[in-house]
């Protein structure tokens, strides 16, 4: 058998940037708290992606968690959800006490159907926020999405988790909304071991977000709080990481667009095989090469073939509306989220694959179809 080839790895430059940022902190003992790394990692993030500000923060979760509090949601406000992601995109709604409710998803983007989110803000027009996902790089369709949360007045939140490199019409998704979110998670396109952003164009709220992150101490020598705070800060190594990896974004941009046309050019033509969409707005990070089974060959057998062979792949993510610990929150749609989960498949999509490991992948598919 084979070496394992993975999903999506952690894959550090071949220069040893991330090294470099370390020892700085190491040489200058700003181990902790805080540092050079921390602010020019934020300084950095916020240049690439368009946006006026950043908070460093220690996950993608707790960016969102506390882009739910910037904007304001308390116990019992309503919060619109793409349904098809991640628990993490969900998971912070509860930890303020508001109320999911989950929007389906549309064929077009695989993301938050705007013709659901209409609906949702029929039924709900109390609601205090919308949260869209770009799921594996794929950016949702945003013109649509942010005219109908302006004329309701809502605010709009990005998890941008999976798309850092990823562009709609020309400009970085994470932007288009009051605040938007990444992670550097370890398999995420670049990761910092663990760590997430807040990007807001508004500064006043980034710099709260620091505070709330930073345990909410007041400006006084002793320690005096006015607000409930939290542990959440970047720490200035992992910030290393990250100002090494932000430099080989673009890299893994390219290397990744290369994996999933190589897909596509092996195994498009195959029966029943559809790849995840493409439109001329979408500038995908093609985070994870994903593909919906409609034929005779299910997502199961192409997961189980690989495995046997130590080679990795999930399926899509399950819908939150389906999910045991939210199946009790309303739901908006007409299940395409559902058949996409049922029939989708995530490909290896790791950086460091080679032409052989790509190889090795579609040959073990093709041969499902020959049996
Ligand atoms: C990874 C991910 C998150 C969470 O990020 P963490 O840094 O792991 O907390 C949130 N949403 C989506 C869609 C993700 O893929």
């Amino acid at each position: 058998m084979g070496d394992r080839i993975y999903l999506s790895s952690p894959h550090m430059s071949d220069e040893g940037y991330e090294m470099t940022y370390i020892k700085e902190a190491f040489d200058t003992n700003w181990i902790a708290p805080l540092g050079e790394n921390v602010n020019q990692f934020e300084r950095e993030l916020a240049v690439k992606v368009g946006s006026k500000a950043a908070a460093a923060l220690s996950s993608g979760t707790a960016a969102i968690h506390l882009a739910l509090k910037a904007a304001g949601v308390t116990e019992g406000d309503i919060v619109f959800c793409q349904s098809l992601t991640f628990s993490a995109t969900a998971n912070p709604i509860i930890y303020q006490n508001a109320i999911p409710v989950f929007i389906d998803s549309d064929l077009l983007s695989w993301n938050m159907c705007p013709r659901a989110l209409e609906e949702a803000f029929e039924k709900y027009p109390e609601v205090k926020a919308v949260i869209v996902v770009h799921l594996y790089g794929l950016s949702a369709d945003m013109d649509k999405i942010v005219e109908l949360c302006n004329e309701h007045n809502v605010v709009l939140i990005e998890d941008a988790a999976e798309s850092l490199g990823t562009f709609y019409k020309g400009k970085h998704t994470g932007i288009f909304g009051d605040f938007g979110i990444y992670s550097f998670n370890g398999n995420k396109i670049i990761t910092t071991s663990g760590g997430g952003m807040l990007v807001s164009n508004n500064e006043e709220k980034i710099e709260k977000a620091r505070f709330w992150s930073t345990q909410s101490r007041d400006q006084a020598k002793h320690f005096e709080h006015s607000e409930l705070g939290f542990n959440y800060r970047m720490s200035n190594i992992v910030a290393g990481i990250g100002r090494g990896q932000l430099k080989v974004l673009d890299q893994r941009v390219e290397k990744k667009k290369y994996i999933f046309e190589f897909y596509i050019k092996e195994l498009g033509s195959l029966e029943g095989i559809e790849f995840m969409p493409r439109n001329e707005w979408n500038e995908p990070n093609f985070w994870l090469s994903s593909m919906i089974l409609n034929g005779k060959v299910r997502p199961f057998d192409v997961m189980e073939a690989l495995e046997k062979e130590n080679i990795e792949s999930r399926p899509i993510w399950k819908p939150m509306h389906m999910q045991p610990f939210f199946e009790k929150y309303d739901f908006i749609g007409t299940g395409v989220s559902g058949k996409l989960f049922e029939n989708g498949v995530c490909l290896p999509s790791d950086t460091k694959m080679t032409e052989k490991d790509l190889e090795r992948v579609v040959q073990i598919i093709k041969k499902l179809w020959c049996e």
